[in-house]
């Protein structure tokens, strides 16, 4: 069945229509070059996913800076999507900026360690209070490797993560739960290996399918995002994190926080500021300011682990890639940590979203939607359900492609761009009220046209 959300469909159907039909009017130059580019590009992105933000055509970027993006054909957006991350605390920071510029000059790459390697090491270990740390290119690459050193230092072989989670493009975390019954994530390219094998797979926030999962002493790893956030938001009940660590400490197995996209809660993210102790830490995406860099974090007893295990068994590891850590990484998280992701960035940034998420819930509020806001620090998500849910296949249930699609097309011909596949909204230090204002009238704008009267 239709599942209205608030929503009228008829009106949705024409307020949809009418906004296809504005974009192509705006974009002509958008519009020219998807031509252009689908000549020799696959379905005319250089990423395949380019293409799925429920546009008649992608937007093509001309340039962006701060919170402000503007596209090929010179409307200026208000930038709430902010690269899905990538971008959180604003685009082209000029730290990042003159720190690229100087170490590009002086060689990008040459798999040796950069002078900055220490002073790196230094920040991150005391931003984000682990010792030891390894760099690779993505949050996906640093997954990967978390897992494969948790298999090796506790000679088990499963992984346990949470419903609904995602942790970038990893095979083993590729699978769910569909009716209690762990499943293939459906869509999958070309993937010929059954992840069931050794993936277990429970409900966030269920303490009791945890420990039972847990209780044959099979799991290596438990690889969870302290809030799931790739499919809406799901916060932790309270008191989660805590039985999560007792029952993975209980039963010998390691525990990796994937802080990739809760590095929104404060400035040594979620873990940190809520004194979570787990034996890896992943970070990403942000970290280099639109640099590509990630890294992992782990506790001295892990490192020992990791040296031992090399030791017994010398020779090529199957982790890495040849530009991970590379000097440029370096010098861009460098200028991040010490100038752009200051303790003053994420007072604005909070206090921002903060502002934004009660606005939202007043806009819910006045037009008597069964909608919900969720926030995690600089994140906040609103959610086509009446509560924020508990669970990751709760959360599954929820929502509309329809209408979200069409408030994101909407916002974007309003001039501000959010989130596509949810409803995240990001702010960054550059984030500014007229920004806010602008997202808050877009919206207002948009469910007038489309709310059951
Ligand atoms: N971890 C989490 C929690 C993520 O949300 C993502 C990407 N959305 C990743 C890891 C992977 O990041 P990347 O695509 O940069 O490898």
């Amino acid at each position: 069945p239709l599942r209205l959300h608030g929503v009228d469909p008829v009106r949705l159907a024409t307020f949809l229509a009418a906004e296809q039909q504005a974009y192509r009017r705006a974009h002509p130059h958008s519009a020219e070059l998807a031509s252009r580019a689908s000549e020799h590009w696959h379905g005319g992105v250089p990423l395949h996913w380019m293409s799925d933000w429920g546009l008649p055509f992608p937007l093509f970027l001309k340039e962006a800076s701060g919170s402000c993006l503007t596209c090929v054909d010179g409307h200026e957006h208000a930038d709430f999507c902010l690269g899905d991350t990538g971008a959180m605390f604003g685009h082209a920071p000029e730290p990042v900026r003159r720190a690229v510029a100087h170490q590009i000059a002086r060689g990008a790459t040459a798999m040796l360690p950069s002078l900055l390697v220490p002073e790196v090491g230094r920040l991150l270990a005391e931003r984000f209070a682990l010792p030891v740390w390894q760099a690779t290119l993505t949050a996906s690459d640093a997954n990967r490797a978390v897992i494969r050193w948790a298999r090796a230092l506790t000679g088990r072989s499963d992984i346990l993560i949470f419903n609904g989670a995602y942790h970038g493009a990893v095979d083993d975390v590729h699978v769910r739960l569909a009716d209690g019954a762990p499943i293939q994530r459906p869509g999958l390219v070309g993937q010929v290996y059954d992840m069931r094998a050794h993936t277990r797979v429970v409900e966030f926030n269920d303490l009791a399918a945890l420990e039972a999962a847990l209780a044959d002493g099979g799991v290596a790893l438990v690889l969870a995002e302290p809030v799931m956030t790739n499919i809406g938001m799901v916060l932790p009940d309270e008191g989660y994190h805590a039985a999560l660590r007792r029952l993975t400490r209980a039963a010998g197995t390691l525990l990796a926080i994937d802080e990739t996209h809760t590095l929104s809660a404060g400035p040594g993210g979620y873990a940190r500021a809520h004194a979570l102790e787990p034996d890896f830490l992943v970070v990403g995406k942000a970290i280099g300011g639109g640099v590509p860099a990630a890294v992992y974090g782990v506790t001295a007893a892990v490192s020992q682990g990791m040296a031992r295990v090399r030791a017994e068994a010398p020779g090529y590891s199957g982790i890495g890639t040849t530009l991970s850590a590379n000097a440029l990484a370096m010098a861009a998280m460098r200028a991040m940590f010490e100038e752009v992701m200051t303790a003053d960035a994420y007072r604005h940034m909070i206090a921002t979203a903060s502002d934004l998420a009660g606005r939202l819930r007043a806009i819910i509020a006045e037009r008597r939607l069964p909608w919900c806001v969720t926030a995690a620090g600089a994140r906040v998500e609103f959610m086509l359900a009446p509560e924020p849910p508990r669970t990751g296949g709760a959360a599954a249930r929820i929502g509309s492609a329809e209408i979200e699609g069409a408030l994101r097309l909407a916002l974007i011909n309003r001039g501000v761009v959010v989130t596509p596949f949810h409803n995240m909204l990001l702010a960054a230090p550059t984030t500014g009220p007229e920004a806010v204002d602008r997202l808050c009238a877009g919206l207002e704008d948009a469910l007038d046209a489309i709310v059951a009267p």
